[in-house]
């Protein structure tokens, strides 16, 4: 084995290394997972986890990979969601090929199966009140005590089963459980629901049904029905597969798939949560679903995320068995590392005031040649024009600077970015002392930046051209949680918010290029960071850009 090879199978995983036991031993001859969402709300980071993991393993084995909406509970789900997670999940990349599935495809097929039950004596029809069925199941320190329905005959049960389904019965009046132990430690084993009578219209079945399958139970019964072999979900699911297990050798499937878990992924100080989401949503604390300050795959592309950058990060993750939380600078450490050799580095000033170059003929304008990318030339280069009257950082300028500035002052030289070398000389306030123009002098001699004699300059600020730059409308972004206080109020439990999360700078100057900009379209403004072209607000010819990420990073990727 070479060495490359060995670090291969030492770095796999407890997931793949289950896999592997499998394969070996004959369990499976192949690899088939899933990805099972409930149509009820927005795919988020955490989801990408799972959709890439299991996406990820079906291609390392050369399996099959199944997109499966688990639409079971017809209260909350939507063909709205059913479209937007389909998109979130191409967009990031996980190609289902025509392995789309619906669960409430199969109710028919449950329904088989709920019937073997019964008929095999190992479930039935129940009358108790859903209080007393509480009260029957007992805790996690006393044992529960049997239903007194438990012991209907078999016809009987099949009889009032139909019933059911014929919709004779109240909602809540009668639930088919599993006949297993109301002793078991495991409280999930202890007779459980798998049929209660809802009469609901369903998103795609409509009103054929009046019964529908628990999660318990319908959940394996999909993974069996579609071949699944590896169940892949997480912790809070460990629990409840004796039960899994139950279901699908109680339905005497042939070669039943397996349940695996692993810890979900959380973001410090980052709401994921659907239902703290809706109330943003609904107090139009955020912009929709899609906020550029919320972590829903949808937001997370309008932000400009990339799925290399995702999947990245998804990887630097890992899968573990333990519940913690990652920091949110380890997802925009992958971003960076990823936009930043495929960007662009473009002029665009946030915080403009203009730069009047008294010694630069009036009138003219010329065209300097500059690289798209140092670190990249395969980005070739490109035509910014450079004249009398310029824009630059408002920061990038003071009176009366500390030790160590090394940018513009009076009587300082410094490099414009790619053009030349300025020395300023004086500026202009108005009545509130505000800078309103700089006066710099250049040398001709310094073109493109360099210096003519030796002479050095500290340092170097970008520009835009004040003839051409085009006034565009930039989004800062921050933490939509206070991270000084935590996500949750210990008091109300309600949300502590970052009054700055979002900035909105009208006045931003940008090269003209910048201007002509397609929704989506993603860039580097040199010193500020990453921007992506708003795909909901950006106009043509008229860009909202928001910005993706800064380039400063505290983030230090472990060893
Ligand atoms: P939420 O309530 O956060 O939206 P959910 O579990 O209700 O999550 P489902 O649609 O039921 O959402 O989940 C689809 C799949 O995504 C499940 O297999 C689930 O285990 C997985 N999943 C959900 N949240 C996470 C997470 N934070 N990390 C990893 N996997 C997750
Ligand atoms: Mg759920």
């Amino acid at each position: 084995m070479s060495e490359h090879e060995e670090k291969m199978v030492n770095s796999r995983n407890f997931i793949e290394m289950a896999i592997d036991k499998d394969l070996e031993e004959g369990v499976y001859d192949h690899v088939c997972t899933r990805f099972p969402p409930e149509p009820n709300g927005y795919l988020h980071i955490g989801h990408a986890k799972s959709i890439l993991l299991n996406y990820g393993l079906a291609q390392k084995y050369n399996g099959t990979f199944h997109m499966r909406f688990d639409d079971t509970n017809p209260t909350k789900e939507k063909d709205e969601f059913v479209e937007s997670i389909k998109k979130d999940i191409q967009w990031l990349g996980a190609d289902w090929k025509d392995h789309l599935y619906f669960a409430s495809d199969y109710f028919e097929r449950m329904y088989e199966c709920a019937v073997l039950l019964i008929r095999k004596g190992k479930a039935y029809v129940c009358d108790l009140t859903p209080e007393e069925i509480r009260e029957y199941r007992g805790t996690l320190t006393e044992p529960g005590k049997n239903s007194p329905y438990r012991d209907r005959s078999v016809e009987e049960n099949l009889e009032l089963f139909e019933k059911m389904r014929a919709g004779e019965f109240e909602d809540g009046s009668k639930v088919l459980r599993a006949k297993i132990d109301m002793a078991s430690p495991n409280i999930n084993m202890r007779d459980p629901i798998i049929y209660r009578i809802a009469h609901l219209h369903h998103h795609r079945s409509g009103d054929k049904w009046c019964i529908y399958p628990m999660y318990d139970f319908a959940h394996p019964l999909e993974d069996a029905f579609e071949g699944i072999t590896h169940s892949i979900c997480t912790l809070e699911f460990e629990d409840h597969r004796p039960l899994y297990d139950w279901v699908v050798r109680e339905c005497e499937f042939k070669n039943p798939p397996r349940q695996i878990e692993f810890a979900k992924l959380y973001l410090t100080n980052i709401v994921t949560g659907k239902r703290y989401i809706k109330k943003l949503v609904d107090q139009n604390i955020v912009d929709g679903w899609d906020d550029p300050r919320l972590v829903s795959i949808a937001a997370l592309r309008r932000r400009g995320f990339t799925p290399e950058s995702i999947k990245m990060f998804i990887e630097l993750c890992g899968v573990s068995k333990s519940n913690s939380s990652t920091d949110y600078a380890m997802l925009e450490y992958c971003l960076r590392e990823d936009l930043k050799l495929k960007k662009a580095r473009m002029l665009a000033v946030l915080d403009p005031v203009k730069v009047v170059i008294d010694n630069y003929p009036e009138g003219v304008s010329e065209e300097l040649e500059i690289e798209n990318n140092k670190e990249n030339p395969e980005l070739g280069k490109r035509k910014v024009t450079f004249s009398r009257e310029l824009y630059i950082e408002r920061e990038d300028f003071m009176i009366d600077p500390p030790r160590k500035y090394f940018r513009m002052f009076p009587g300082n030289e410094v490099r414009l970015m790619n053009a030349y070398f300025v020395r300023c000389n004086s500026y202009d306030t108005d009545e509130n002392g505000n800078v309103v123009c700089i006066h710099c002098t250049y040398d001709p001699a310094s073109r493109g930046g360099e210096s003519p004699d030796g002479r050095k300059v500290k340092g170097t600020i970008h520009w835009v051209n004040a003839a051409d730059a085009v006034k565009t409308t930039v989004r800062l972004y921050e933490n939509l949680i206070d991270e000084e206080k935590g996500v949750y109020n210990k008091e109300d439990g309600s949300l502590n918010l970052n009054p700055n999360s979002l900035t909105v700078c009208e006045n931003c100057m940008v090269e003209p290029a910048l201007a002509k900009a397609a929704a989506g379209d993603s860039f580097q403004f040199v010193r500020n960071g990453f921007f992506v072209a708003d795909i909901k607000d950006s106009k043509e010819g008229k860009p909202v850009f928001n910005r993706i990420v800064s380039l400063k990073s505290s983030f230090k990727l472990p060893k």
